[in-house]
């Protein structure tokens, strides 16, 4: 069993249609394939049409993004209630937040030599429902100021970069329980990639273990060997689902190709009974009780 349990379509950041990703996944030879776009989850129909069609198992998912302490943090959801009014409001405020920040991200743009337009933006979009420091990169890669998305990141629109502009992000508890309040399985994305160790430590992942958070993501192209070691020694110890991925955004990344890393079979079963059990149990009731959202 080949079990994806993060990628990304053009509903978000990623460059394959949800149709066209999972019929890529059903190529070469997937048999699971969790579709998490960035605080959306517009690319899931589609996507699961085509999963039935080509015969592998669409989970559906999403990837929120969330912050704790100022700094970003990604938190993926599987099989969350889509229709939570707790969630879809929260979701629209960060996706309303992402495009408010385009005005000023295009200004600091100007400022340092590399005026674009809002239309020069859109042509980059895709069907995403708001617009991402990474459509921002690809506009800019069309206008010749970089050569490719990692060094429009690297040089400009990192966090902290000299045309970062801070945005609206979820209290990463608040995002646990919200979700975990729509019935989902929570795992934490990539928790230590980009030198993130500090900003989330063991102890804190310890902590969200005992506040409803049910796993955290290890084998990712982010996290060095030593990183995964560590990481998978706190997962045990915190009782912490352990997941894999490949964090796929098509021609958005490289290095990230399908299935790169991926879950083991045992523990996409334990996310399927998990969310299971929370559908059965229905609205509010896994609600962990300690987070009022
Ligand atoms: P946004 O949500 O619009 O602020 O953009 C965040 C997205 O940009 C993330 O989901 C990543 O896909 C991408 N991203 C963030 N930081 C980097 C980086 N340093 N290099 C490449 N991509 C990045
Ligand atoms: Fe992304
Ligand atoms: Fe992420
Ligand atoms: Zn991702």
């Amino acid at each position: 069993m080949i079990i994806d349990l993060h990628t990304h379509s053009s509903v978000s950041d990623g460059t394959d249609s949800p149709a066209g990703l999972v019929t890529k996944a059903a190529q070469q030879g997937l048999d699971v394939l969790a579709l998490t776009d960035h605080d959306t989850f517009d690319g899931l129909d589609e996507a699961e049409r085509t999963a039935a069609e080509v015969g592998i198992v669409l989970l559906r998912g999403i990837e929120m993004s969330t912050q704790r302490d100022g700094h970003s943090v990604h938190l993926l959801g599987y099989g969350p209630r889509e229709d939570d009014p707790a969630l879809v409001a929260e979701l629209t405020r960060v996706r309303a937040g992402r495009d408010d920040r385009l005005g000023p991200l295009l200004d600091r743009l100007a400022e340092l030599g590399m005026p674009l337009t809002e239309a020069q933006v859109l042509l980059h979009v895709g069907q995403s429902p708001s617009i991402g420091r990474p459509h921002v990169a690809d506009a800019m890669v069309a206008a010749g100021y970089v050569a490719d998305r990692a060094e429009a990141f690297d040089r400009f629109l990192a966090d902290g970069g000299p045309a970062h502009v801070p945005r609206y992000a979820t209290p990463l508890e608040t995002a646990i329980a919200l979700l975990r309040g729509a019935g989902a399985v929570t795992v934490i994305a990539h928790p230590w990639g980009r030198e993130r160790e500090q900003q989330l430590p063991a102890e804190v992942l310890v902590e969200l273990a005992g506040q409803g958070l049910d796993g955290i993501e290890v084998d990712h192209f982010d996290h060095r060997p030593d990183q995964r070691e560590r990481l998978h020694a706190l997962a045990d110890r915190a009782g912490l689902l352990v997941t894999g991925s490949s964090d796929h955004h098509g021609l958005g990344k490289v290095d990230h190709e399908l299935a790169r890393h991926t879950t083991a079979p045992e523990v996409y079963a334990e996310i399927r009974r998990r969310m299971a059990e929370r559908r059965r149990a229905g609205p509010g009731v896994d609600r962990p009780p300690a987070q009022a959202v």
